[in-house]
């Protein structure tokens, strides 16, 4: 939340015990996540450590609440939830110590300053004069705009945010839509997902304070993120090409690791960096864990059988050019210093970013 250390990450690694170097490592792993070349990183660092970072308001509406709990998922203070930390979060219903009056005093005093990046996480209910979703008496549909008329930018998270998710499954009882159903006039980063992937959303505020807003598809989606298919970067892919599938839970295929596709798998039309950054702090991913992908980071996707298949066109079926590396224990791809990097960088970018990072220690110490 909101705090004494006035847009100053370095003082807050510092009193956190987060070395220089862990803070370079990090700034590269951003830089893989972004897909930056190497020389990228001291401009990432320098940008991290001087910009003037905006106020957050962050809005959680019609949801689960599963994407504030991605956002607080790790129980020890990485990099990036310090680099979030240090962010002005201002405003958040959900998590934030003041109630009532002061927490609306916060809200209406961020507004009228002004410049400030919103988080809207969950559906926006419109059914019924918009009365299934109302904090301190005003519509979740009120809120946003208000909002919304003086923010910089607008981060939508998760599946609700983003298309209405599955609070807007048919018959949508409540009516209720995305963030880009109701705003159209500001600058809008889509990052679906149920939950989406906080590592994300950390390399989202890192572009958006170092370079501006990112590359996005036609859906909104940052090209980062969400430009590669999952098909083609899933560690068991060398297994769907060569015709060796789970056909029943548990049995042989299952247990050694062989392509879910048979099982509902929606990788082939799913888009998103699961099979790179993972899920906490880069253990695992759905996928991983023995459960096809659900792509929900696709429009509409909680209406689609899990475990149906999905057709694939015959030009889609190419082998890509290289493999994902497998780990030994089928682990797969594995995020340098997962532990210290909660945002994960790939393979090829976390040898250049160890080379960028040695380069600048070693300039520092010089
Ligand atoms: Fe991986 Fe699913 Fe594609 Fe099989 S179908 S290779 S499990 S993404």
């Amino acid at each position: 939340m909101g705090n004494n250390h006035q847009d100053n990450l370095t003082n807050l690694l510092v009193e956190k015990g987060i070395s220089r170097r862990d803070f370079l490592k990090f700034c590269a792993a951003m830089a893989g996540t972004l897909a930056l070349p190497a020389s990228m990183i001291p401009k990432v660092a320098r940008a991290l450590e001087t910009v003037k970072r905006p106020p957050i308001i962050w809005l959680e509406l019609q949801d689960c609440a599963g994407c504030t709990e991605s956002l607080l998922r790790a129980n020890q203070p990485t990099v990036a939830e310090l680099v979030l930390d240090v962010l002005s979060v201002n405003y958040h219903e959900t998590i934030m110590a003041p109630s009532g009056a002061g927490a609306e005093k916060s809200l209406a005093d961020t507004i009228a300053a002004g410049g400030y990046l919103t988080v809207v996480e969950g559906a926006i209910p419109t059914g019924d004069n918009a009365i299934y979703c109302c904090i301190g008496g005003k519509s979740a549909e009120d809120i946003l705009k208000e909002v919304a008329a003086n923010t910089a930018a607008i981060i939508a998270v998760g599946a609700c945010a983003f298309y209405g998710g599955w609070p807007a499954t048919p018959p949508n009882p409540t009516g209720a839509k995305g963030v880009r159903d109701i705003i159209t006039d500001k600058p809008i980063i889509n990052l679906p997902g149920c939950p989406y992937n906080v590592d994300n959303l950390t390399a989202t505020v890192v572009h958006y304070l170092t370079f501006g807003l990112p590359a996005m598809d036609d859906l909104g989606r940052p090209l980062f993120a969400y430009g590669r298919r999952i098909h083609d970067n899933c560690e068991r892919r060398a297994h769907f090409d060569k015709n060796e599938f789970v056909r029943a839970w548990g049995d042989e295929g299952h247990r050694k690791g062989w392509c879910l596709y048979q099982m509902g798998c929606k990788g082939p039309v799913a888009y998103q960096n699961c099979p790179t950054i993972r899920w906490n702090g880069g253990l695992s991913w759905p996928v991983a864990a023995g459960h096809g992908c659900i792509a929900c980071a696709g429009l509409n996707f909680w209406e689609r059988a899990a475990y149906e298949s999905v057709p694939i066109a015959d030009e889609d079926k190419a082998p890509p050019a290289t493999y994902p590396a497998v780990e030994e224990g089928g682990k797969g791809l594995s995020p340098a210093g997962a532990g210290v990097i909660g945002a994960a960088a790939g393979l090829a970018v976390g040898v250049a970013g160890a080379v960028a990072i040695h380069q600048l220690t070693k300039n520092e110490s010089e």
